[in-house]
């Protein structure tokens, strides 16, 4: 067991200009970055107004025609003088932390930015039909006012419904509803060759609603005890012990949101009075402004990172952080992980159904993602503390511990440990089936570390495509 009242000492680290550059970030976070982020989330408003005084028939009409651009494009593209194709968003525009070196290699682009529009609310299916770059500040504002919203919303107001179907997206809820890709109903994809399909870049999505009210009732529990005692307490909130029937546990609204937290060091009365209306600042602007040196400085020096693990190894996943990182406050977030008919490159424990554990039912079983965003407390110390060790060796403990890395954070899985982490079997099967081979970048190559070479690529697309047309001769 962990013993939180020992420090785990490490030797200290000279400072250098970066220590300095973050250390007075806050100056032109407050004074630059926070008032442009204003600014942009009006315009973002005015623009999202427009969009809704528009009729429905409009908007469809405007998306066929988007559409249509899309399909063009990727019909001029020559496979053998032209990279691979990529959305044409700015890799610090997406909110998630990698640095996307993919598109600094030589690569084909594909405008998507006309794709903002709210197409249609359906209240009798309860679904939305939304257009990829839609966010959920968007949406929810949208849904709001007919006592609706989506089953799972997450909380930035910037995550695309796009980044939130291709990349990971999760809440409070999704320990009812799953991911934010579980309430996906439907998705209209443009594949490879200008088809339509389901394998290629999304257009459209048809997205579970459900009734909202104006007010909820939050419960605050307090634990106090070992890093196992609460994780119980923590699966005790929300999944009685004793084997609710399903059907109850589908009832309940709880939200779970738990934080361990440290003696707070500052008072944030006076700064919320004065700046607190401005929050939050665009994500995009802060990783406009931060410049490589500062970017490499949080990789190595900050974790922001989440596991998705089984619920009944959350203590044990507290107490691998606790003695590799030291972060603090945790983020708990419960999710179910469905046992789907074929097995997608995240999926349940097999035969987790038979062990009736806490949270589990017969069709899926609950997961916690662990959020560890923030400074170790080594470096808030002023020791040494390396940030690519931590995160390889916390990679190597969830593919030990059948769990996952959601993959918009740094990641340092090689390509082995990748394909160990998530099962690649269905995913190269559609890629294959699907003519993404050869078109779009694999999964692996998007979320590799580092700059990667056209050559490197392409030679793994060829390596792929090879045993393929093995098949066929
Ligand atoms: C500060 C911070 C806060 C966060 N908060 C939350 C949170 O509250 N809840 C949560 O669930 N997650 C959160 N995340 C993680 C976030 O959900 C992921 O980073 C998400 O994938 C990013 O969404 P994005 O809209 O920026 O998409 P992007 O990063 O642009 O896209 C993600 C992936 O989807 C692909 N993609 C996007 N659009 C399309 C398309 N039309 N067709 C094909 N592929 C496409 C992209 O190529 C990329 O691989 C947070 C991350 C950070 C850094």
């Amino acid at each position: 067991m962990v013993d939180l009242q020992e420090p785990l000492v490490r030797p200290k680290k000279k400072k250098d200009l970066v220590d300095y550059l973050v250390k007075f970030r806050w100056i032109v976070v407050i004074f630059v970055v926070l008032p442009i982020s204003v600014l942009i989330y009006f315009n973002i408003y005015l623009g999202d107004m427009w969009s809704a005084l528009k009729s429905e028939k409009r908007r469809q009409k405007q998306h066929d025609e988007s559409v249509q651009k899309v399909v063009k494009r990727l019909k001029q593209r020559n496979p053998k003088k032209d990279g691979l194709v990529c959305t044409a968003r700015k890799p610090w525009i997406a909110v998630g932390m990698r640095n996307v070196d993919y598109k600094r290699a030589r690569h084909f682009e594909v405008d998507l930015s006309a794709f903002r529009n709210i197409l249609e609310v359906d209240k009798e299916r309860m679904v939305a039909k939304v257009e990829p770059l839609v966010n959920m500040g968007q949406i929810t504002r949208y849904t709001c006012s007919m006592n609706l919203a989506l089953a799972v919303v997450a909380e930035l107001d910037d995550l695309t419904v796009g980044g939130l179907i291709n990349g990971y997206g999760i809440e409070g809820s999704s320990h009812l509803y799953g991911l934010f890709s579980d309430t996906v109903v439907a998705m209209e994809v443009v594949l490879a060759d200008g088809r339509v399909g389901t394998l290629g870049f999304l257009v459209s999505a048809e997205i579970k609603l459900i009734p909202i009210k104006e007010y909820m009732r939050l419960t605050y529990t307090p634990v106090k005890g070992t890093l196992k005692e609460m994780a119980q307490a923590y699966a005790d909130s929300f999944a009685p012990r004793d084997g609710e029937e399903e059907g109850q546990q589908d009832q309940q609204c709880r939200v779970v949101v738990q934080a361990l937290v440290l003696p707070a060091c500052s008072d944030s009365t006076q700064e919320g009075f004065l700046f607190g209306w401005l929050m939050p600042p665009k994500v995009s602007l802060l990783k406009a402004t931060q410049g490589e040196s500062i970017r490499n400085y949080y990789h190595d020096n900050h974790v922001i990172q989440d596991m998705l693990v089984p619920l009944y190894k959350v203590g044990d996943a507290l107490e691998f952080v606790h003695k590799e990182m030291e972060v603090y406050p945790l983020w708990l977030c419960p999710h179910r992980l469905y046992k789907l008919p074929v097995k997608t490159m995240v999926y349940p424990e097999p035969g987790f159904e038979h062990h009736h554990r806490q949270g589990d039912t017969s069709y899926a079983q609950m997961f916690t993602d662990v959020g560890v965003y923030y400074a170790p407390a080594a470096v808030l110390r002023g020791e040494v503390f390396d940030g690519a060790q931590a995160v390889h060796r916390l990679e190597q403990w969830l593919i030990e511990n059948h769990s996952y890395q959601p993959q918009y954070a740094v990641s340092e899985l090689n390509e082995k440990d990748f394909w160990r982490m998530f099962d690649a079997s269905h995913y190269e099967h559609c890629r294959q089936k699907y003519g993404a081979v050869g078109t779009f970048m694999s999964v692996y190559y998007k979320s590799k570390k580092g700059r990667k070479t056209e050559k490197e690529v392409q030679e793994a697309e060829a390596a792929i495509l090879e045993p393929a047309y093995a098949d066929e001769a």
